[in-house]
């Protein structure tokens, strides 16, 4: 598989379909993937990153926001966060990375009594595949 298509798979992996057929993010998607594809062959840290994404190996660590542990199946974005020996890589469900995101914006928030647990970030998942399904944006 080559540099540059494994770099566009992970932004198709990443991509929340609810989001981006709302309109909400296309554009900064279609900006990170311009970004990322390029980048995956030119920046050794990003391939690197991709690499670990597609072996899959943040199976089993925990998730950045709900702090579950990660399946196998799950669709997953990398990050980098400073732990005790330093930065290290971590990895967020993508409907966990969304939820501090859109949350506020699907009423999954801390203002109408969610927390930032792996069900809430299923919640605002099935919300904003309804909101897809209706074709409706949100009330904001
Ligand atoms: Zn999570
Ligand atoms: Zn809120």
């Amino acid at each position: 598989m080559s540099d540059q298509v494994l770099a566009a798979r992970f932004f198709d992996a990443v991509q929340m379909p609810g989001l981006v057929a709302a309109g909400l993010v296309e554009d900064g998607v279609q900006h990170l993937r311009r970004t990322y594809v390029r980048d995956a062959v030119t920046n050794p840290v990003a391939l690197r990153q991709l690499r670990v994404w597609a072996a899959g190996e943040f199976a089993g660590k925990p998730c950045i926001g709900c702090d579950e542990a990660i399946g196998d199946d799950d669709q997953v974005s990398p990050t980098v966060a400073m732990g005790d020996d330093g930065p290290q890589r971590r990895w967020w469900h993508n409907e966990c990375m969304m939820l501090g995101i859109v949350g506020h914006q699907y009423g999954v928030c801390g203002c109408h009594g969610f927390d930032k647990s792996r069900a809430s970030a299923l919640e605002l998942r099935s919300r904003l595949q309804a909101t897809a399904a209706a074709g409706q944006y949100p009330a904001g």
